[in-house]
Formats: C-alpha cells, structure tokens, sequence
C-alpha cells in the first residue's frame, strides 16, 4: 500500500550524507515501526547455498563466470535434502535455497529438492536462484516454493547495464513482476555503495520496492572481492547502510529484511546492528564446510570455517543478549493477511 505519510524528500533527508536526523533516532523509529507492522521477533531462514555456478558476470560479485579461482560445485538433491533436515532440526521453519545464475542448475534437481523439504514438515521453501524461465517458476511453484528473491540491485537503468553485462533492469522487473502474479511471496533489494551509485539511486531502490509491494527487502552493503573488476573498491559506508535499512523499514513497514552476512563481515556487530536499525531476519548458513568456501560472493565472509551449530550458538547469545524473541513460526509475509 502506498505510504502517505511520507515522500521521497523525507527519504532523502534521512539518508543524506547532511542529514539533520540523528542515526540514533532514525533507528528508534524504525525499531517502532516494525513492532508495529511484524511484531518484535526475529524470524530465522536457513540459508542453503546450492551451487556456485553462474553464467551471468556482475562487476561487483566473486561468483561472477570470469573467476577461474572458485572450484564450482552443484550440491545433489540428497546433501541438499540433508542440510535442510538440519534446518528442521534447529526448528527453523523456512529454508532458502541459493545459487548463481545458470541453466547448468536444473529446473528438475530444484523441484526434487523442493518436494524432499515439504516433507520435513511444514516449511517454507525460499528461492533465490536467479533469473529463469517463466515455466520454470511454474514448476517450482506447483512443487510448493513459497517465495522468491530477485534483488534488482539498483533502479538506476544505466548504472544496472554497466553492473550487469548484457542484462537490463527492464527484463529483471518483468520477471519480478511475474513472479508476483504467480503466487510467490516477492523479496527484492539493493545493493549499497557500488561505483557510480548516488543517493536519489537509493531513495528510488526504496520506492521501486514500494512500488512491487514486495514481501522481503534485502539491503547489503558492497563488499569487494579480490577476483572481480571492483576488487579496489572501498566496502560500502556502514552508517549509510544502516541508515538506508532503517529509512526501508519506516518506509515500507511491513516487509521482512534480514540483516545480511555481508552485514557482519562489514561489521563486527553487524546482525546487531542491522536489527537495531529496523532489520527482522537473521539468515545462519547451514551450507556444508566444504561448499561454504566455494561461495565466495565477496571476500573475508564470515562463518566460512564454522558448521552451522557454532554459528547459531553465537547468534543465539547475541540475540538473547538484545533481548530479542526467535520466533518459532515460518514468518509470512505480513502482506497475505490484507491480499
Ligand atoms: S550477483 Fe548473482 S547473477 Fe551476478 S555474478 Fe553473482 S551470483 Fe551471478
């Protein structure tokens, strides 16, 4: 629903590099904001990383198809089936199934490995896949995927041409607006701090989800990685970062956002502070070791070396000391109550 209680000039000032609103009070509002609209629990997604292989070159991303240092890999329907039965054990209720982008992927192995996970239980199955065929949606949808996450990573169409060779935001918004009509609970975002970015980019990032009415926002900070073209590039601010998570969170109210891993490879405290802003979603790794090392979309990641019990003993110790509540349910978008 569209927000009349605010307008593009208000997101710009809170995100301005002058801005006259103090971080600590843009946060404040936030962290009202989503008790209002999603409740004061954090919700978990266990993250699966299915395949490094990608055909797609992105400037900013370690996946990219150039980089011949990553020995690429495509998990199998069973040790996918094995990691999301240990998602089911942390009494985790929804289970994200990442990748690049390739056809090298196929449409079956995500089918199968969708039908193997609804029979653990009532879970939620997220993609996050890439671009794919429209059929393919439809496949995935009748085998009981619940959502799908398609960052259009900057509504600038020029600076999303040069990120993206060969690709358009164009064809991205109409495979996102396809996969809202068929069914899927929608997640989409940006990316904050690439090269040419400005802040009208962001604060029109901000109004594009809007304008999806997206279910799921993801806003990350770049990182660099050492085998892409923008290896040189500075990490993106992380007081910007946070202060664009928050302006989301007032603005759009009731989507889920997580606070990302490159979040807290950014900063020591950065699933912290990403909740403090406004963020609700905390999305542990439970992809094997010896594959995590392989998903290298940027570098100095964190949790690499670490299974998926040691992380989420940490995470439970820095949310009970927020005092936040994990929620035990599968966290739907708030959005399917009002559709
Ligand atoms: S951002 Fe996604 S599509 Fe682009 S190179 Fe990385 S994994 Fe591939």
């Amino acid at each position: 629903m569209k927000n009349e209680d605010y307008s593009a000039d208000d997101i710009r000032s809170w995100i301005d590099d002058d801005s006259s609103v103090p971080s600590a009070d843009l946060f404040e509002t936030a962290r009202q904001v989503r008790k209002q609209h999603c409740g004061d629990v954090v919700y978990l997604r266990g993250l699966i990383e299915i395949s490094n292989q990608c055909s797609c070159n992105c400037l900013y991303c370690g996946l990219r198809h150039s980089n011949e240092n990553l020995s690429r890999y495509i998990m199998s329907r069973e040790e996918i089936t094995d990691a999301a039965k240990l998602v089911a054990e942390y009494g985790i209720k929804t289970v994200v199934m990442q990748s690049g982008e390739s056809p090298l992927i196929s449409a079956e192995l995500i089918e199968d490995s969708i039908c193997a996970i609804k029979e653990l239980g009532d879970i939620a199955v997220t993609l996050s896949l890439g671009e794919r065929n429209f059929a393919d949606y439809d496949l995935w949808l009748k085998a009981g995927a619940d959502r799908y996450l398609l960052k259009h990573e900057t509504a600038n169409k020029i600076l999303y041409r040069k990120l993206h060779p060969g690709a358009s935001l164009d064809e991205r918004l109409d495979h996102l607006h396809y996969l809202k009509s068929a069914g899927y609970q929608t997640g989409t975002g940006n990316i904050i701090g690439v090269p040419g970015q400005t802040t009208d980019d962001i604060v029109n990032d901000i109004l594009l989800c809007e304008a999806l009415e997206a279910d799921m926002i993801s806003i990350s900070p770049f990182m660099p990685s050492g085998n892409t073209p923008f290896s040189k590039v500075q990490p993106a601010d992380a007081d910007l970062t946070l202060r664009v998570i928050a302006a989301a969170r007032i603005y759009l109210r009731d989507v889920h956002m997580p606070a990302t891993t490159a979040l807290a490879t950014l900063l020591p405290d950065g699933r912290e502070a990403g909740l403090k802003a406004g963020a609700n979603v905390i999305m542990p790794s439970f992809t094997p070791l010896q594959y995590k090392t392989e998903y290298l979309i940027y570098d100095n990641k964190i949790c690499l070396n670490e299974e998926a019990r040691r992380c989420l003993t940490s995470l439970d110790l820095t949310l009970g000391s927020l005092g936040y509540h994990v929620s035990g349910e599968r966290g739907d978008s708030p959005k399917l109550a009002i559709r």
